[in-house]
């Protein structure tokens, strides 16, 4: 099956944008057993989508098509769409009331311009969108007349807001697709994420155990983002299970508890949950991570079950004030030291009566560091019922990268001492 990606959008061009939905997209559809063969990015032109238009609907059995869905003159989208097949727009009278409806629930009139989202071509599906004004689109072209043996191609429009983007694929397309466009063979893919471990170290691990496996057909790649490295475990055909559940096992067996989740979410999900299911709190201690820890928790639905307080305590003043590390402590050790990490995270959990609290106290740079603390040093705490534990790292990214993988290390400890019940 031939898929072909067109992004639109002169911001992605222009650099302004970074073209997340071809990564996402691509991810996603090689999860579900497809591959994207072409992709290409456009100017919110109308030519220019025409162009690519015509040369996807003469070679592709797919074409999936984001932006320019939205209601202002560069969204052209709909209507190229619409001419190049020939299928006149009709005003949709469901999803006009969505949109009406959309705009009554956030107290404000429905703006004339946004009519022309409730405009779908002739014999097109409409894609619901929750969490927006504009609908997707999936429109057969069948037959198909750019297409030399007129074999029909299925064109998807997708909006452009990420928020909207994959919610919708994954509600409404990944449904379409299983029906109308199965893969051409049985694909299973396995993605764990791990933390903890670097990507050549996850890697001198796995690859030769693996080797067996993919002589035989497994796929294994690796995907590094800051502070975790994914392993992906994939294989088609038949025999696919085959492969990728043993080689699941081995992985597993290797890596154990680096291995946070195998489902699509992040290390604050998995705390949270851990906190929950424990029906055990949590507060916060920040220096370094300015609140990017507060604000990771905060973006899990449900954190208020378990997060009491974060406190970002950047000055030695706020560090003796509102968590009584001792001034003693911070003229001997320093801020940045496991001493003074320690008294944040007790201080935290003292003062907040929590199950467990976690402190971050670190050099981000470019200044401030010296010799025997040099630039990315970081010291974490977590304290507990049980004990206070301590943990050193050396971050050497820039400001906010640094932030994250502090972050992630901190909620690390954190995941491992409430599943080891070691803090
Ligand atoms: P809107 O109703 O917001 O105008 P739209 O469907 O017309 O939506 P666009 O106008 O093309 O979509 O894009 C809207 C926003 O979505 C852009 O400003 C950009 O932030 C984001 N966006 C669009 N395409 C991409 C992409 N390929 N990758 C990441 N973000 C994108
Ligand atoms: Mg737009």
């Amino acid at each position: 099956m031939f898929i072909e990606l067109i992004n639109t959008g002169t911001e992605l061009l222009l650099g302004r944008t970074a073209n997340t939905h071809q990564q996402w997209l691509g991810c996603r559809l090689a999860d579900l057993g497809y591959r994207v063969a072409r992709q290409a990015t456009v100017s919110d032109t109308g030519p220019e989508i025409e162009q690519a238009l015509r040369e996807a609907l003469a070679r592709a059995d797919l074409i999936l098509v984001t932006g320019g869905l939205g209601p202002t003159s560069d969204d052209l989208t709909r209507e190229q769409v619409a001419a190049l097949l020939g299928r006149p727009l009709r005003l949709d009278a469901g999803v006009r009331a969505h949109i009406e409806r959309f705009f009554a629930l956030r107290d404000r009139p429905m703006p004339a311009g946004n009519e022309v989202q409730a405009l779908v071509p002739e014999g097109a599906r409409v894609l619901w969108n929750p969490l927006g004004t504009a609908p997707g689109l999936a429109i057969e072209a069948r037959p198909n007349p750019f297409r030399r043996d007129g074999a029909p191609s299925w064109l998807v429009l997708l909006p452009g807001p990420p928020r909207e983007l994959q919610p919708m694929f994954n509600d409404t397309v990944v449904p379409l697709l299983r029906e109308r466009l199965p893969p051409a063979e049985d694909s299973v893919s396995r993605t764990l994420r791990t933390v903890g471990v670097g990507e050549s170290l996850v890697q001198a691990r796995i690859a030769e155990p693996l080797r067996p496996l993919v002589a035989t057909g497994l796929e294994l790649g690796y995907c590094a983002h800051p502070g975790q490295v994914d392993v992906r475990l994939a294989a088609r055909g038949p025999e696919a299970a085959r492969l990728v559940r043993p080689a699941e096992e081995t992985v597993r067996g290797l890596l154990g508890e680096h291995i946070f989740t195998a489902a699509d979410e992040e290390l604050e999900t998995v705390v949270v949950r851990l906190l929950t299911e424990r029906r055990q709190t949590l507060a916060l201690a920040e220096s370094c991570t300015g609140g990017c820890l507060a604000h990771r928790l905060t973006n899990v639905p449900g954190a208020s079950a378990v997060f009491q307080a974060g406190l970002v305590t950047y000055s030695n003043a706020a560090k003796e004030r509102l968590l009584g590390v001792r001034a003693e402590t911070l003229a001997r050790h320093g801020a940045v030291s496991e001493a003074v990490a320690r008294e944040m995270a007790e201080g935290a959990r003292r003062g907040n009566e929590t199950d467990y609290a976690v402190a971050v106290t670190g050099i981000a740079g470019p200044g401030g560091g010296s010799a025997a603390k040099p630039v990315g040093t970081v010291f974490l705490a977590l304290a507990s019922a049980r004990a206070t534990v301590a943990e050193h790292h050396l971050n050497l990214w820039d400001r906010e990268t640094f932030k994250q993988v502090s972050a992630n290390q901190a909620l690390d400890l954190l995941r491992r001492a409430v599943l080891g019940g070691r803090a």
